[in-house]
């Protein structure tokens, strides 16, 4: 080997290759500003008031660290102790230090609280942009924010313990210690419904109530059975479902009795979950655990189903946030790497799906939104009307479109996105749990029926939302007609109730969408998804779609 190639070799051995080709990490950027349909829907929807806060926000949850805390919270599994090292039952779950920070940071946000606290218009809108921006860091620790946030409704139904709770409740704060809620200023509120014998049929509960005195509401009680499933074990109380005298009645349950002792609820071993892995799950049994009847006895469904509403109208925000992150990652990728001498973003097929992904997340942040706006005004009977039944159409189809929205998003990427130092996997993990939980897809086609058969005046109302659009696109129109003209037909319903619901989510968010400012979105949402029945796989857009100004929209940017 001669001087100068052994000089070669030898600056070879330092460096192979150069790195080129390959995007900077999404990160350091605003999702608030690089978010147009989040800026349009907030000021569609009446919370434009919030616009700088949500700015301040987008810009702390596009921070490398605070993305990284997302990151560290899921690669550290909670672990699970039964006691202590001297003997004694602690029943206590140790998160990773970034799980904590997650929801000191949604806390302080006031995630769980900021409708209930200032209840002004917009106030459901401006929180639901708050929690989508946050819920695209990490969504698992979502989980207890929601339930928190979700309880309220069914507490006030029992005066006497709204007052003493609700104050720590709505404070915002994070206390995660495992002491009695007697030593806390801020407390976190679970659900405990399901039991191995049934989840979707709650009637099917066997888990005892008996009176410890007096009975009846607001009563003391314990409780004698099991739960299935209780995520966030470590909340300081939960509300519960257990049998009375007189039937299925709603208990809330401290995990501390009065006196400081530990209510035996007993955690019997953490869920081993496929996703949602930041936040711990568990099964328990109940021995003799002191609660608290809330509501009417007998009305536990009743009682809890307020806040049960809640939390899938946050599933509807958690998987629409889902679905933008994974939009996000994917354009980012596109857009700044290049095959066969062109960025992936300007290939023709891939535009198509590109642009068929935003095109799918825009609907559901469309649809979400509205209904945060439903909730801002319940005291109008249409909009109650309107969030009655399109949570649970909202809550089936965008959980439901959200894991094959996430692969898809993933195959952008290519092989790097099926890397754990990717986001993706663990959006594609965290995509089914929200359509399976707080009511499984059948089950909310089944709540569509039951609310159109209980409440006649919500499909009207439906109906009168979607039409604000006829007249602006005969493909609208054609589906919406037919839809109508369907509902004629009441053979049968259950099993068409997939069919009927799919179409009632297309619907709306087509009308939506129409009367949205970007008409480039509406016009490939109506010849995307309205014109034929069938979708087929994501990148099916027709070719009057202008795919380049979709992407262009949606595609994240940095800020100098
Ligand atoms: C990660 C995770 C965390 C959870 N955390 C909690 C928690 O904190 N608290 C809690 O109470 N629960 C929790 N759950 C439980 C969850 O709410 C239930 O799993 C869910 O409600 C479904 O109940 P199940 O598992 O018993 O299924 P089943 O009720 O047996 O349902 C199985 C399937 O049958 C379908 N089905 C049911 N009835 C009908 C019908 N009449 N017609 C057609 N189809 C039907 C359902 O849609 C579902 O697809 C959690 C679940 C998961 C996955």
């Amino acid at each position: 080997m001669n001087a100068k190639t052994e000089q070669q070799h030898n600056a070879f051995l330092d460096q192979t290759h150069e790195v080129f080709n390959q995007p900077p990490a999404l990160e350091n950027y605003n999702l608030f500003h690089q978010d147009r349909a989040l800026q349009e829907a907030i000021q569609r929807e009446g919370a434009a008031w919030a616009q700088e806060e949500l700015g301040v926000y987008g810009a702390i949850t596009g921070r490398s660290d605070v993305i990284e805390l997302g990151f560290q919270a899921n690669a550290n599994k909670p672990e699970f102790h039964t006691h202590d090292r001297f003997g004694h039952r602690i029943d206590e779950v140790r998160y990773h230090p970034s799980y904590h920070q997650l929801m000191t940071m949604g806390l302080e946000a006031g995630l769980h609280s900021t409708p209930w606290t200032d209840p002004k218009p917009g106030a459901h809108v401006a929180r639901a942009a708050k929690y989508y921006m946050h819920s695209q860091v990490e969504a698992a620790h979502c989980c207890p924010l929601t339930m928190t946030f979700a309880a309220v409704p069914s507490l006030r139904k029992q005066p006497e313990l709204a007052e003493k709770w609700l104050p720590k409740i709505l404070n915002r704060h994070y206390d995660g210690r495992n002491v009695p809620d007697s030593e806390k200023q801020a407390v976190t509120i679970g659900m405990a419904m399901t039991e191995k014998q049934g989840g979707s049929d709650v009637r099917a509960n066997t888990t005892k109530a008996y009176p410890v005195g007096e009975e009846g509401p607001g009563q003391p009680y314990e409780l004698v059975g099991h739960k299935w499933f209780v995520s966030a074990p470590m909340c300081d109380a939960f509300l519960v479902l257990a049998q009375a005298g007189n039937g299925l009645s709603c208990f809330l349950l401290p995990r501390w009795r009065p006196d400081g002792s530990k209510n035996p609820m007993q955690v019997q071993r953490l869920k081993n979950k496929m996703g949602n892995v930041a936040n711990a799950s568990s099964e328990t049994e109940l021995r003799g655990a002191v609660a608290w009847m809330v509501g009417e006895e007998g009305r536990g469904v009743a009682t809890i189903i307020e806040m049960v509403a809640m939390t899938r109208f946050d599933c509807m925000i958690g998987s629409s946030a889902g679905m933008r992150q994974a939009t996000a990652q994917a354009l980012h990728h596109c857009s700044n790497r290049k095959a066969f001498g062109a960025k992936l973003s300007e290939q023709p097929l891939m535009q198509n799906v590109l642009a068929d992904l935003a095109l799918e997340s825009e609907a559901a942040l469309a649809l979400t939104m509205r209904m945060a706006r439903a909730m801002d005004n319940q005291d109008d009977a249409s909009e109650r009307n309107l969030a009655r039944l399109v949570t649970a159409v909202g809550k089936y189809w965008i959980c439901k479109r959200t894991p094959f929205h996430a692969y898809e998003a993933m195959e952008c990427i290519g092989g790097s996105g099926v890397m754990e130092d990717c986001i993706m996997p663990r959006l594609y993990r965290e995509a089914p749990v929200n359509a399976i939980w707080e009511g499984s897809g059948n089950v909310q086609c089944l709540d569509v029926l039951r609310a159109m058969h209980k409440e006649p005046g919500v499909l009207d109302s439906f109906f009168a939302e979607v039409n604000l659009a006829r007249g602006m696109d005969e493909r609208f129109d054609r589906f919406v007609a037919q839809l109508q003209s369907d509902f004629d037909n009441t053979d049968n319903l259950q099993y068409r109730a997939r069919n009927m619901t799919d179409r009632m989510a297309l619907a709306i968010q087509g009308s939506l969408l129409l009367r949205a400012e970007d008409q480039t979105m509406a016009e490939a949402f109506c010849a995307g998804r309205l014109d034929g029945n069938a979708h087929f796989n994501f990148g099916n857009l027709p070719e009057e779609v202008d795919c380049a100004a979709i992407i262009e929209r949606s595609c994240p940017v940095f800020e100098d």
